[in-house]
């Protein structure tokens, strides 16, 4: 990178608060958000992290950087974000539960297979009749306080509630063009706006899916702590006072309301995983949108096809907190040198 450019981020999610957290010592940057800080508050998402997140319990795609990048920045932030450790993942047929124990055979050092009788031992709370996986370097954080925390370490002007409406990218700038009638220009803009992909022509029509997930907060009641981060058909995270249930996965949604039949199913399920879960009471609903590549399950940090000065961080799926510290980490590298992108992040 030349010295100090100036770098739009478009978008204060994981994605742009890992991207302005990772490039603020090497350049000069502005994030642009289009909600208020109010909105960001009840962020839907587990806040669950582990490297084996497939169906079968597979590896992840750079499972072991992706994690060490994560660790670096819940590092970096210092204590201001609380981190859950050890993660149990609890099958949740007898199909999963041989998928399991293979992995606990092939990955040892990550994965520990414990039989219905050894998580009853050490997990009174948890019904696990097929058997679980403890997973100790997987756990839970809340994004929306790491994302706030890497905001507030990068020190960076965040421009909130403004949306960016419209970009032109010239030989040696980008202007940007705002709802708020203004214009600014940078020397790179990184578009990291999730399922505002959808607002602009040029986003659109890439190969991506929105997908939105429900997840309901519960009142914890005191009988379930302490109780890990649980991910069996839904997950259950407890944080403070609430427990958090989640999540739906709806690709055919017309609206963003959350529904009293996906909570009625929620809580259903976590009953089933968790029956002490009866003794709470729904606080609220929330919903949101993952965004993901199903050509290509796998991120997207990439300029956009044509451009040099415009890219796009995205395509986080369900395994934002694994993937948005590592790609951001390569940034400051790869901006001025984006052939050394790994192939299968990039977007062309
Ligand atoms: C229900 C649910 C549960 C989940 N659980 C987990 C989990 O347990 N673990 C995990 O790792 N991941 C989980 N995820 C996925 C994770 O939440 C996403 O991967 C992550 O939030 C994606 O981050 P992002 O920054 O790409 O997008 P977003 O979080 O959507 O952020 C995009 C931001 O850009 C802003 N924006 C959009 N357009 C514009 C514009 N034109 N101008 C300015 N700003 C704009 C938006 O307001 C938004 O704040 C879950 C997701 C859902 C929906």
């Amino acid at each position: 990178m030349q010295p100090s450019p100036r770098i739009a981020i478009v978008g204060a999610g994981l994605a742009g608060a890992c991207a302005a957290f990772a490039l603020h010592r090497y350049a000069q940057v502005e994030v642009f958000e289009a909600t208020d800080a109010a909105n960001q508050a009840f962020r839907a998402t587990g806040g669950l992290f582990h490297p084996l997140m497939t169906r079968r319990a597979r590896p992840n795609w750079q499972h072991e950087a992706a994690l060490r990048a994560l660790e670096q920045l819940l590092a970096d932030v210092g204590d201001q974000v609380p981190v859950r450790r050890g993660l149990l993942r609890v099958a949740f047929d007898e199909k999963q539960a041989a998928d399991f124990q293979e992995a606990a055979r092939t990955y040892p050092h990550w994965v520990q297979w414990l039989s219905p009788e050894a998580v009853c031992d050490r997990f009174p709370q948890v019904q696990a009749p097929y058997g679980a996986l403890w997973i100790p370097q997987g756990g839970a954080v809340s994004a929306v306080q790491l994302i706030e925390a890497l905001l507030a370490h990068s020190a960076v002007p965040v421009h909130r509630p403004v949306r960016v409406i419209d970009w032109q990218e010239r030989t040696r700038e980008v202007q940007l063009r705002t709802d708020q009638g203004a214009t600014y220009t940078f020397d790179y803009v990184i578009l990291a706006p999730g399922y505002g992909y959808q607002q602009h022509p040029e986003l659109a029509r890439l190969p991506f899916q929105a997908v939105k997930g429900q997840v309901i907060c519960l009142t914890c009641p005191p009988t379930l702590q302490p109780l890990p981060p649980v991910l069996a058909s839904v997950h259950l995270v407890t944080h403070g006072t609430f427990l958090f249930v989640g999540s739906t996965y709806e690709p055919d949604f017309t609206d963003l309301a959350p529904s009293a039949a996906r909570t009625r199913q929620l809580l259903k399920e976590a009953m089933r995983w968790v029956p002490a879960v009866a003794e709470s009471t729904v606080h609220n609903a929330l919903t949101g949108v993952r965004v993901i590549r199903p050509t290509r399950p796998l991120p997207v940090l990439s300029p956009l096809p044509g451009r040099r000065r415009l890219w796009l961080f995205s395509g986080l799926g369900s395994r934002g907190l694994l993937y948005a510290p590592l790609l951001a980490s390569w940034l400051p590298e790869m901006l001025s040198h984006p052939e050394r992108l790994p192939e299968p992040v990039r977007l062309c």
